[in-house]
């Protein structure tokens, strides 16, 4: 009697505590319990995909510790070059070990306290800095030209278009590929300042396409020219043009958005298909938040 009544104690205690490790993941991965940086990603997105065909891939986007972490672990001696970009890829939603004595929390802390405005596209993944959510505080409008730029990146191949680019126009230019000789260094130099050429009117275009699909989707028409003005000045970016930089400076930059938006007829681009359909998924522990688009094509 007394060993049946012991079993099936043993076997509730199994049961709730196999039902408490489901809810728990649930719970864990559920996109009503995203930080809510990832809430905003997501809001922004919903918006911008309502009006836009975002294409047929997947979306990613992950919130990085960003570049200040890079910075300050290397000048703690924690890491060295390229070990580093470990700190700066460092989920900082997660609890971390100390090394050497050294907290990583609190690195992480100052690195959204000091951190700037920070994203790329990469792989398919949008990376953003946590501090960038900091540093555009109520400003979610300017976060939306920031996400819409990456994103453009992404759904136009931009990465494809870049070195398509490049290898022709090094044909054309009659530049190769080696740099044994003397004369080859300089022309290694030569593609090198082509590659930023191309990088630069890339993303140039990103910030149309970027606008393009703000505007379609309701935002204030000049909102990434404000964008622009934001980020140069928080950032100080360069003003003018530098031949070695992947960006234009922001005269060239903003001059050229600016005949973008007086040209653009939102009448004539806006083709949504209204049976536009995509799902979300979280990933605490990979720190991934993905759009998931449903339509076939
Ligand atoms: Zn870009």
């Amino acid at each position: 009697m007394f060993k049946r009544s012991n079993n099936k104690l043993i076997s509730i205690f199994l049961l709730s505590f196999l039902f408490g490790l489901f809810i728990n993941n649930i719970i864990q991965n559920s996109i009503f319990f995203m930080p809510k940086e990832y809430k905003l990603i997501k809001n922004i997105v919903n918006k911008i995909a309502s009006k836009n065909e975002l294409g047929n891939q997947k979306i990613l986007f992950s919130i990085n510790n960003g570049s200040y972490m890079t910075w300050n672990t290397k000048s703690l001696d924690l890491c060295k070059g390229e070990e580093c970009w470990y700190f700066n890829n460092l989920n900082p939603y997660k609890n971390h070990k100390s090394i050497n004595g050294i907290n990583i929390n609190n690195l992480s802390n100052q690195a959204y306290l000091y951190g700037g405005i920070e994203g790329y596209a990469w792989n398919g993944i949008v990376w953003i800095s946590k501090s960038t959510f900091r540093s555009f505080g109520e400003n979610n409008d300017l976060l939306a030209c920031l996400i819409g730029h990456e994103i453009s990146h992404i759904i136009f191949d931009d990465h494809i278009k870049e070195s398509q680019i490049l290898s022709s126009k090094m044909k054309d230019a009659g530049i190769s590929d080696n740099y044994k000789s003397s004369k080859e260094e300089k022309e290694s130099e030569e593609k090198k300042l082509l590659k930023m050429e191309i990088s630069r009117r890339v993303e140039s275009q990103a910030d149309n396409n970027s606008t393009k699909l703000l505007i379609n989707s309701g935002f204030p028409k000049e909102i990434c020219l404000k964008y622009l003005t934001y980020i140069t000045k928080f950032e100080k970016l360069d003003t003018k043009t530098n031949p070695n930089s992947t960006h234009p400076g922001y005269l060239e930059r903003y001059s050229s958005l600016e005949k973008f938006i007086e040209n653009y007829q939102v009448k004539n681009e806006l083709k949504v298909d209204k049976s536009s359909k995509w799902r979300w998924e979280f990933n605490r522990d990979l720190n991934i938040l993905t759009f998931i688009p449903l339509n076939k094509f």
